[in-house]
């Protein structure tokens, strides 16, 4: 099953320091690191999502965990794309 298959996009390469693993914490778009509680934290504003208590903007039900977000979820504050969002609390 696939999905995104239109977004190959790489993040821009600017962390020439650290090649092998990107900012700490961060989730880069691998759902296999979240477990059903992971909070992440958006990098832009801050915003974090809590699957406890899920998204009032976009209707997702409490309990949803990021990893079953709709693939058009972005941040309800700035847009921001789910794949800069950073992992808070595992
Ligand atoms: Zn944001």
């Amino acid at each position: 099953m696939v999905m995104n298959s239109d977004s190959e996009n790489v993040p821009p390469a600017d962390d020439a320091a650290n090649p092998s693993k990107g900012f700490e914490g961060s989730y880069l778009g691998d759902a296999s690191q979240l477990s059903d509680a992971t909070i992440l934290e958006c990098k832009i504003c801050w915003y974090q999502y809590d699957p406890e208590l899920g998204d009032e903007v976009a209707q997702v039900a409490a309990g949803t965990p990021f990893s079953q977000l709709p693939a058009h979820w972005c941040c309800p504050q700035c847009e921001g794309d789910k794949d800069q969002f950073m992992i808070v609390s595992p």
